[in-house]
This record gives structure tokens, C-alpha cells and sequence, in this order.
């Protein structure tokens, strides 16, 4: 893992940041993982250090400047809609409501104990999969829909994630839902 300095970090992610309103840890805002195929954003952990991108370098040399600029909004979106803490307090949650239901059912444990379960699993890859569109969405609107698109298909180009995952929804399924979600056109009377 390389750690990036303030310094070190493009002035355009900073601005970036800034316009989102997120703020990012004050010694290590960036992390470049060169053998990593991948991007993410890491919450603050209690204290010790701030919130933290973390950028696979194999990613980075895939897409365009534009895409890696898009890919970046999305990671700073989780960070703004607080998607991790609803997420953990989300599954917190369906794993309650799946041991409520699981007493409810007049059936033999094992089939209380796959309900119980199933409820946590899908409940928390549906939580995932929202995170997902909705941080596409939101970095839509500070780096622009077309930006967006752009990154989207540039990642389902370059074959990054052409299946859906448990937490993920497929490339392929972001563009869609990205341009479904695009505001119309104004009139133009
Ligand atoms: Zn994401």
C-alpha cells in the first residue's frame, strides 16, 4: 500500500472533495494499492484515522482521466450518504426481523434458522445494491451524468465487474439504472 500526502493528492480529487462537502483523513487522504484491481472508500475508524480512499493501481491504468475522476465521485458518495453506517445498522436490522419471523413460522428449526438467515442475506445485498446506485447517482450530479456514464462504461468495457456479485450489481446494470435515472430534458416551452 502506498499512502498519499495532501501534497501528493491531483488538485481536481481535492476539489472535488471540497464540492462534495467530504472530508478525508489530514495525513493519509489517498491509498494506492498498485496491484489491485479495484477502488474503495474506507470509513474513519474510531478515531484513529480519518475517512480514505483507497485506489487499485491496475484500475487506474485501465480508464481514462474522466472515468478514474468519475470512479473517485462514486467512492466520495458513499462517504457523503454515510453508506456504511447505514448498511451495518441496515443488517442489523434484517438479522432482528429474520429472528422474529424465524419464532413466528410454525416450522422445524432448520427451515426457522434458512428463513432467519435468508431475510439477513438478501436484506443486506438489497441495502449493498441501492448503496451502489445511489452513490453512482449522487456522483452524478457534481461530476455530471455524461462523466458518469462515461466511468460506467469504461469499467464494463474493461470486463471490471460483468456479473452481478453479493454486494454488487453488475456493470452493465449501473449504466442502465444510471440512464434510467437521468432527469428528462427541460422543455423547451
Ligand atoms: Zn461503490
Amino acid at each position: 500500500m502506498v499512502p498519499l500526502k495532501w501534497s501528493e493528492v491531483p488538485e481536481s480529487l481535492k476539489a472535488l472533495a471540497a464540492r462534495m462537502k467530504v472530508v478525508l483523513d489530514e495525513r493519509v487522504p489517498v491509498e494506492l494499492a498498485p496491484r489491485w484491481l479495484g477502488a474503495r472508500a474506507l470509513v474513519a475508524g474510531g478515531g484513529r484515522r480519518g475517512s480514505r480512499i483507497r485506489l487499485g493501481g491496475i484500475l487506474g491504468t485501465r480508464l481514462s482521466p474522466e472515468a478514474l475522476e468519475g470512479v473517485m465521485a462514486h467512492e466520495l458518495a458513499h462517504l457523503k450518504c454515510m453508506h456504511w453506517e447505514l448498511l451495518l445498522a441496515g443488517s442489523s436490522l434484517a438479522a432482528v426481523v429474520g429472528i422474529a419471523l424465524a419464532l413466528l413460522v410454525d416450522v422445524s428449526v432448520v427451515w426457522r434458522l434458512i428463513l432467519g438467515g435468508g431475510v439477513l442475506v438478501l436484506g443486506t445485498a438489497i441495502m449493498s445494491w441501492l448503496s451502489e446506485y445511489e452513490a453512482d447517482r449522487v456522483a452524478a450530479r457534481y461530476v455530471g451524468y455524461d462523466v458518469m456514464t462515461l466511468t460506467l462504461r469504461e469499467l464494463r468495457d474493461s470486463g471490471f465487474r460483468s456479473r452481478a456479485e453479493f454486494t454488487h450489481p453488475s456493470d452493465r446494470s449501473r449504466v442502465r439504472r444510471l440512464l434510467s435515472r437521468r432527469s428528462p430534458l427541460p422543455s423547451r416551452d
